[in-house]
């Protein structure tokens, strides 16, 4: 499958690659690591004029510290933050959930900006235009409703990020820029909820900067995918203890990944947590895995990084 004609601008400032935006009239993207976007280009999942490019803009390279904050630029890429020692070494749940994302090639290309503004997939949406058309377009193509739930107004693609669920369990934040100027948000606030448009990200803004807090944390993250050699996740679970505050987010179903504090980790917590897990997370049949196991499974993985994380600390 090939590219559809686009003119494709290489911006060497933030300035420029927002300027460029205004001048496409919005029918553009960015382009990072080109993992996500090129190929929902080539499904003609999107019709737009432009691609800029953002890799030559230096503002948005590398890994930082910064008033106790370790900030990593949206354009670094998965490996360089996998191999940063203090990502291991403070971050377990955010180094596992790096190593366990695709494969180291996919890794050494794909940035963290492009990983946490992924589109939603589902199914019956990632699929060439031709099979699309045959189908009858669905909610998110702009149909009348969706393919998996009939009769329904509403999208249930899911948001497959391995990265995200891990740094919201980590109180991440990020900062965005656009013609409006700079913002800093908590990461949770860069997801709508709707998996027809997944964030709330504005037209034309870009994300700069992944923000953490520099303590040591412990942590650990598991996924469910068929082959482990590359696949997204099914669905997954981050958890990250810090003083005593446990905080859990299970993602890869709907939307975007759910997140639960809990101040005190004890045996019933524990039990009223995982119902909520069992009740929050609605799968329906949009992945090669039935949506029943995968309900359960959001449930026995979040079970196993909770236990496995107090087990450590306990030790
Ligand atoms: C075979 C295959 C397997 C994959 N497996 C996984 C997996 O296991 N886990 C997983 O999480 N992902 C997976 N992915 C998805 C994707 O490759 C990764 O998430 C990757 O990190 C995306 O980063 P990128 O830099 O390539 O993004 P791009 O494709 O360049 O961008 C993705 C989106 O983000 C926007 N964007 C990028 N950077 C910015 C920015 N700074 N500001 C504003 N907008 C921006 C783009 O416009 C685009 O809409 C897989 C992809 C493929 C093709």
């Amino acid at each position: 499958m090939i590219l559809p004609q686009l003119m494709y601008k290489k911006a060497k400032t933030l300035e420029e690659a927002i300027q460029s935006f205004k001048k496409s009239d919005g029918k553009a993207f960015y382009l990072a690591g080109g993992t996500d976007i090129v190929p929902r280009l080539k499904l003609r999942l999107h019709r737009i004029n432009a691609l800029i490019d953002l890799k030559a803009v230096k503002e948005l390279k590398g890994i930082s510290v910064a008033n106790e904050w370790l900030s990593i630029g949206a354009n670094t890429t998965l490996f360089e933050i996998k191999n940063h020692p203090p990502v291991k070494e403070h971050f377990p749940a955010f180094f596992q959930s790096l190593d366990a994302t695709s494969c180291e090639t996919l890794q050494m290309r794909g940035t963290i900006g492009g990983n946490i503004l992924q589109n939603t997939r589902c199914l019956f949406y990632n699929k060439s235009l031709e099979w699309r058309k045959a189908k009858g377009f669905c909610f998110k193509m702009g149909g009348e409703s969706c393919n998996v739930v009939p009769n329904t107004k509403a999208c249930f693609a899911n948001y497959c990020s391995d990265n995200a669920p891990p740094l919201l369990s980590l109180s991440a934040e990020a900062i965005l820029k656009g013609t409006n100027g700079e913002r800093r948000i908590k990461l949770e606030e860069i997801f709508s909820g709707n998996s027809k448009e997944p964030f709330t990200i504005l037209p034309g803004e870009i994300l700069t900067r992944i923000l953490i807090p520099l303590r040591k944390t412990k942590g650990a993250y598991e996924k469910m995918r068929v082959r482990d050699s590359i696949d997204y996740p099914l669905v997954n679970a981050a958890f990250t203890l810090e003083n005593g505050r446990g905080k859990l987010s299970v993602g890869a179903v709907g939307a975007c990944p759910i997140l639960h504090t809990v101040d005190n980790m004890n045996e019933n917590t524990l039990r009223d947590l995982m119902d909520r897990i069992y009740a929050d997370v609605k799968p329906v049949a949009n992945t090669i895995l039935p949506a029943s196991y995968r309900k359960k499974m959001a449930r026995v993985l979040a079970k196993r990084v909770i236990t496995n994380v107090l087990k450590e600390a306990n030790a």
